[in-house]
């Protein structure tokens, strides 16, 4: 009457999980088991910061290019990696629209310019 049984996992604990292998019980947020090593769940991928910086710059010099990064990362599954996503479509936006302002600015004082030059030539 000694030999209990093991205590089942008790459902509904998601902070732990059990190794497919060796069947110990490890909070679920590692990615490999320290029993035997093996790999619970696939690395997240990371963004280096090289990346970031490099989609960032694209997302605001090269606003369309921009798009492609935030295609790239967006999808991903893993929050900090959407996260540069997110904010490589936020540059693009900014981007786009300081570019149309500065576009529809200079053709107005270009338009002002040329109608000042004609007006004085007509006064001529
Ligand atoms: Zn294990």
């Amino acid at each position: 009457m000694d030999q209990q049984p093991q205590p089942a996992p008790q459902p509904g604990t998601p902070l732990m999980t059990t190794c497919p292998i060796c069947h110990v019980t490890i909070p679920a947020s590692f990615f490999f088991c320290p029993n035997c090593g093996a790999s619970l769940r696939p690395a997240p991928p990371v963004v280096t910061m090289k990346q970031q910086i490099s989609a960032y710059s694209v997302s605001l010099f090269l606003p369309p290019f921009g798009l492609w990064y935030v295609w790239k990362y967006i999808r991903s599954g893993e929050p900090k990696v959407r996260r540069v996503g997110i904010i490589a479509l936020v540059l693009t936006v900014i981007s786009i629209i300081v570019t149309i302002w500065l576009t529809t600015g200079l053709l107005s004082s270009v338009n002002q310019a040329v109608n000042q030059s004609l007006g004085s030539y007509g006064s001529l």
